[in-house]
């Protein structure tokens, strides 16, 4: 058993809770912990339920509230040491417990055997990271902030049963768009976010007969629409040869609808999720 509830997503924070057969965890904690609590309490869970906090790297709308949410409900924080070295320096700083992620090889975190992998970004140490499911053997990638794909990124995120993807902007929308010069030159340069277009590319890298559901993550509200994400990478998948309709955009302002390994979404009553 596997599911995949992405609470929130976007440069105003990011949080996606996975629950496995031993455990729940969260990759990311970028919401206070009031936030965080209400999000998931739309989703009908609570905080007590989350065991650790995986964090993929220090900026803010991935961390800031792990230090806060550590405090108040015990979750123990797991990022690499460099990631941790940096979060340290940061105002939310450091989570009152903290683990390293082993440098290479597994990590062992309430059930799930977690592996991270370098995506090129500006922060310390950014990392995608892989979750498997002790008992099932699911595999869920979770891929945010990345550059560029790097080298052995797909290779890393092969076997996968559902994949959490950045799909940050359209190319021509930013280009077109409000941001300032350097702004857009850092978002689309090879340490900024992944564009609709890098999205479909490693998304139809990872495609395989047994690949149950994609969710996009991490999508601009001003240089990007669910559509054109969604279309795009719809595109990639299916020159790959996947057929699935299992294709879903998550938002900044509110939960999406879990999503378990078989790739089926859950309801949710949508008058909680409106909420946010
Ligand atoms: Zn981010
Ligand atoms: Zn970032």
């Amino acid at each position: 058993m596997l599911r995949v509830t992405v609470l929130g997503s976007g440069s105003r924070g990011n949080a996606v809770l996975i629950d496995g057969s031993e455990g729940s965890v969260l990759v990311d904690a970028g919401f206070g912990p009031r936030a965080l609590c209400s999000r998931l309490l739309a989703v009908g869970r609570h905080p007590e339920e989350i065991h650790a906090v995986l964090l993929t790297h220090e900026h803010i709308d991935h961390a800031a509230g792990a230090a806060a949410a550590s405090a108040r409900w015990g979750w123990p924080a797991y990022a690499t040491a460099d990631t941790l070295r940096a979060l340290g320096d940061t105002d939310s700083g450091l989570p009152v417990h903290t683990h390293s992620l082993a440098a290479t090889g597994l990590t062992h975190v309430s059930g799930f055997a977690v592996e991270h992998h370098a995506v090129p970004h500006d922060a310390a140490d950014c990392r995608a990271l892989v979750l498997t499911d002790g008992r099932s053997g699911a595999r869920v990638g979770v891929v945010l902030d990345a550059g560029r794909v790097p080298e052995g990124l797909p290779e890393a995120l092969s076997r996968l049963d559902l994949l959490v993807l950045e799909s940050n902007h359209d190319r021509e929308i930013l280009a077109n768009g409000p941001y300032p010069r350097l702004l857009k030159r850092r978002i689309s340069g090879g340490s900024g976010h992944l564009s609709n277009e890098a999205a479909a590319a490693l998304a139809a890298r990872c495609a395989h007969r047994d690949l149950r559901g994609v969710i996009l993550a991490h999508l601009s509200e001003t240089n990007n629409t669910p559509e054109l994400a969604l279309a795009s990478v719809r595109d990639g998948l299916r020159r790959a040869g996947w057929r699935r309709d299992a294709l879903w955009a998550s938002a900044q302002r509110q939960p999406h609808a879990p999503i378990t390994a078989t790739g089926a979404a859950t309801p949710v009553a949508t008058s909680q999720l409106s909420l946010f």
